[in-house]
């Protein structure tokens, strides 16, 4: 794992456990005390905080609640909020404008996740926690140990499901449990090299992230694919179908719990972030059109194209794997997956 050039941590986590955990791991990054996270860079431009930030880490308090809820409360789907940003720095990622602070944070009273996720475990049939909605579910884990802490958890709790989303390849904590229970599933969004290269920074390439899925694999987890966002430009097929072509080169198809398929979905805020820090960015470059959620994406047409291209080449590899995509009405699924829909239920 990369260290951070500098940590920030709150005057008062200073003594916490895990403070002291992650200090001792991090000898030589230079220490910053603050009084409250919040106040981290809160000087400079947001373009300016995204790149300078990402290679600081802070150690904070988190004052409210660490889970929050996705669509209805009834319906058990939410995501930990134990984490916030992200060191890595993806030109489409929505993190960009939505946090005021840039620099990513631990909340090192995360227990409190743990103990919120039980209450909602005992309370709900069948919840589904996803990690990495708000940060990258591993990029800190081997700082903070909090998958394998939140695995035992889901061990006792066969009805209830997590899911860590990652671009990362920190799977040592998450391979070192025996016989890891079936409900905690790690998942790879992963992109063509060239793309990854291109835009995502400071990630892991696709073979390396293949390579930590498969490493899961072996340990006994089955694991999610998320190709999202997957871009049109020039040659797209290309890049997309060999992509395919490694994926099941690497990874065992009966060990992969769903493959997601997703286009842009870039909020108005984010497309001026991006026109100031990657202006020549593909994910500009496409055509995208305000949609009725507010967000601009590939026209319908293109967008079912896109997914009907990518699941005729995933369906050559193996005609089983479930496929979903990612945030489109029941419309383009159904004309995507026409009578047989695979949308997870
Ligand atoms: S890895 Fe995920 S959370 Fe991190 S910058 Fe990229 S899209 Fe955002």
């Amino acid at each position: 794992m990369s260290v951070p050039e500098k940590l920030y941590v709150e005057k008062s986590v200073l003594t916490h456990p895990l403070t002291e955990r992650i200090l001792g791991k991090l000898p030589s990054t230079p220490v910053i005390t603050v009084d409250d996270y919040k106040s981290i860079g809160s000087s400079k431009s947001l373009p300016q905080k995204a790149e300078e930030d990402k290679n600081s880490l802070a150690l904070a308090v988190n004052k409210g609640g660490m889970l929050k809820s996705i669509g209805r409360m009834e319906e058990g789907e939410y995501y930990l909020f134990h984490e916030m940003d992200c060191k890595y720095d993806c030109e489409y990622c929505y993190l960009q404008y939505y946090f005021q602070t840039k620099v990513p944070v631990i909340f090192v009273n995360r227990d409190r996740a743990l103990e919120e996720m039980e209450d909602v475990l005992i309370a709900h049939p069948k919840p589904y926690f996803h990690v990495g909605e708000v940060s990258d579910a591993l990029a800190f884990d081997p700082l903070t140990g909090f998958s394998t802490e939140a695995a035992a958890l889901f061990a006792r709790y066969p009805n209830g499901t997590i899911e860590f989303r990652t671009k990362s390849t920190n799977v040592e904590g998450l391979t070192s449990i025996p016989n890891p229970p079936p409900n905690v599933v790690p998942s790879w969004t992963l992109s063509p090299e060239r793309v990854a290269r291109a835009i995502e920074h400071k990630t892991p390439g696709l073979s390396e992230r293949l390579e930590a899925a498969r490493k899961c694999q072996d340990a006994g987890y089955t694991v999610g694919v998320r190709l999202d966002p997957i871009l049109v430009f020039e040659g797209w097929e290309v890049e997309y179908k060999t992509m395919i072509e490694q994926i099941f080169a690497v990874l065992n198809p009966s060990m992969i719990d769903y493959i997601s398929l997703g286009t842009p979905k870039v909020h108005k805020q984010l497309i001026e972030v991006m026109r100031k820090r990657f202006p020549t960015s593909p994910v500009l470059l496409g055509e995208l059109f305000p949609s009725p959620d507010g967000k601009y994406r590939y026209l319908k047409f293109q967008r079912i194209d896109v997914y009907e291209k990518t699941a005729s080449w995933i369906r050559r590899f193996n005609r089983e794997v479930e496929m979903k995509l990612s945030l489109e009405s029941p419309e383009v699924e159904s004309m995507v997956f026409g009578n047989n829909p695979t949308k997870r239920p």
